[in-house]
């Protein structure tokens, strides 16, 4: 439809609402929703609650934040003059190049006039006789909207662990998401890091150089594995560039998404000096390799997970000096891989420092936060500067956290009280005229190359109920059910949904998120896109449009 049209079309059926559509957050994902809901004609506003635009990558600043998908598989690939332009700088980009790059993106397709930063969504209620949204943004502003896109990422609502005494502390402390701007300076100073997953690994690694002392609080260790990042050339990049269309059609024929795919062989129908010598070439590969490039089996079969285990753990004793240090990071609660591998840098080497303590909160556990640093068990350490690594209320925390209310005032939150349920991980019934942007139960995968086809969906569904002048569209319950059936039968038998992670929803600061629950959809992203299109191409089964 050309622009002109859409306008007059939803303006004549619909004088009274503000926005055709408003999108919750400038990420990743909410930066193309707005480009493609703009190219629509439609009057569109992002509200983003930073003062800046990068979602992930504006808030994640802690020291050592990067990627671990492979740069070029990461960036936008819905515009090749974009694809032209950008020259990556190292084949896992840091925070800052990707901050500049999503701004850049920002600029050159001039976003930022329907961004309105500093805008926290705190509510959006549902109006059944206006077939419209009401937003309330933090402050009491509030705006309407016919359509809502969510675009609140997946790790965005940052968790603080419930330690006594948090408050009491004197000196810096700051969770990793929260990372200020202007930094915080550690050298020489003495500080404690609570965690071990994927963000406290890079921060460890990058301020084990300078800080005075490092005491690391650790409860559950991560298998983690060798990023083996480097500088992209002058060179290099233009054979990326000239690689691209390769690069992405590989990218969308793997499951995660990711340049790496499963081997199809089993691990345990290779020889051992086959196996050996493939996992120590994964070893040295960069990026997913060895977790989404691993042997086919190895995921999903307890005896080849309890040798890819083993191989890891070897790797551990054989790069940490003191093995009871080792030991204490080898995990003994989860086998390879069934939690989201970190990927390091010399991350095991840190523990060889003399400046560098493991303290194992099972043995010792923490108290409490004094004012002058952490009391565990055993004793008191003071410190300068306090970490908290302790990751995210994961998937659904985002959406939790804003109050949001569908048909007769059914509170998302309490819907999905037992478990999020969605169609398609887009809709979920009884919320019209709210689809979801990376949504749970969706294709939720490498960031980028699964979000453009998310938003594309969304785009496309959009624009056919606009064309028809349909102002509600939802989900069937039914076909909520049965998708929601569906995503826990592919789920089942995937060790990785056995174990407690940010994967299966499970944070143990938050009450009523102990147990692993069934969050995304593990058919593989091309099965994720082939049952969207037969939907959409079928006239959107499942959903209710008038
Ligand atoms: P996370 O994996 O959930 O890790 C949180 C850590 O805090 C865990 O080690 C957890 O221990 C610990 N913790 C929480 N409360 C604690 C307490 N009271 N006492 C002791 N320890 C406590 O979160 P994350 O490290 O932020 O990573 C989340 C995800 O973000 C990653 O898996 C990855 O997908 C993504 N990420 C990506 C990149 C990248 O692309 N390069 C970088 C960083 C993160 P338990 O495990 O025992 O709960």
């Amino acid at each position: 439809m050309d622009t002109v049209r859409a306008v007059e079309v939803e303006t004549r059926l619909n004088p009274d609402v503000e926005f055709d559509a408003v999108i919750i957050g400038a990420g990743v994902a909410g930066l193309y929703q707005l480009y493609r809901l703009r190219e629509l004609g439609l009057r569109v506003q992002v509200f983003e609650t930073g003062s800046g635009l990068g979602g992930t990558w504006y808030w994640n600043r802690y020291p050592g934040a990067r990627f671990d998908s492979e740069s070029w598989t990461y960036g936008y690939s819905f515009s090749k003059e974009l694809l032209e332009e950008w020259d990556w700088e190292e084949h896992f980009s840091a925070q800052p190049h990707t901050e500049r790059y999503l701004n850049y993106v920002a600029d050159k397709f001039d976003l930022r006039r329907n961004i309105q930063f500093n805008s926290r969504v705190v509510a959006a209620h549902w109006d059944e006789t206006a077939r419209k949204w009401d937003l309330e943004l933090e402050g009491g502003v509030h705006h309407t909207a016919r359509f809502i896109v969510t675009a609140v990422g997946v790790l965005s609502a940052a968790v603080m662990p419930t330690i006594p005494g948090i408050d009491k502390f004197t000196g810096i402390s700051r969770h990793t998401h929260r990372w200020p701007k202007e930094d915080i300076d550690v050298a020489g100073k003495r500080v404690g890091i609570i965690g071990t997953g994927a963000t406290a690994v890079q921060t460890i690694q990058t301020i084990a150089k300078s800080v005075g002392h490092l005491t690391v609080f650790q409860r559950t260790p991560n298998w983690c594995f060798p990023l083996n990042n480097s500088k992209i050339s002058p060179e290099e990049m233009v054979d990326i560039k000239a690689r691209y269309p390769e690069i992405l059609a590989r990218c969308l024929e793997t499951p995660s998404c990711y340049i790496h795919g499963p081997d199809p062989r089993n691990a345990l129908e290779v020889t051992p000096d086959e196996r050996e010598a493939f996992w120590e070439n994964l070893y040295r590969t960069p990026g997913f390799g060895q977790w989404q490039g691993n042997f086919n089996d190895v995921l999903t079969d307890r005896a080849a997970n309890k040798l890819a285990s083993e191989f890891a753990a070897r790797k551990i004793r054989e790069r940490v000096k003191d093995q009871a240090v080792a030991e204490k990071l080898i995990p003994k609660n989860h086998g390879f891989g069934m939690r989201r591998i970190p990927l390091e840098t010399r991350y095991y080497e840190v523990y060889n420092q003399p400046n560098v303590e493991l303290v194992d909160v099972n043995d010792t556990p923490i108290e409490s936060i004094t004012m002058h640093g952490i009391k565990t068990s055993d004793r008191e350490r003071e410190f300068d500067v306090i970490i908290y690594a302790t990751g995210f209320d994961s998937i659904t925390g985002a959406f939790e956290r804003i109050d949001i209310r569908g048909i007769d005032g059914l509170e998302l939150k309490q819907a999905w009280r037992d478990g999020p349920e969605t169609y398609l991980g887009v809709f979920a019934a009884g919320f019209p005229n709210l689809l979801m942007a990376m949504g749970p139960h969706g294709g939720l995968s490498n960031y980028t190359r699964t979000a453009e086809y998310g938003v594309e969906w969304i785009t496309d569904v959009i624009s056919f109920a606009i064309e028809r002048g349909l102002t509600h569209v939802d989900a069937t319950p039914a076909a909520a059910t049965e998708w929601t059936e569906h995503v826990h039968t592919l789920g089942e038998g995937l060790l990785m949904n056995e174990v407690g992670s940010w994967m299966t929803g499970v944070n143990r600061n938050v009450e009523g998120k102990q147990a692993p629950r069934i969050m995304r959809y593990s058919g593989g992203h091309p099965a994720y896109r082939e049952h969207c299109d037969a939907v959409a191409a079928a006239g959107y089964t499942g959903l209710t449009m008038s």
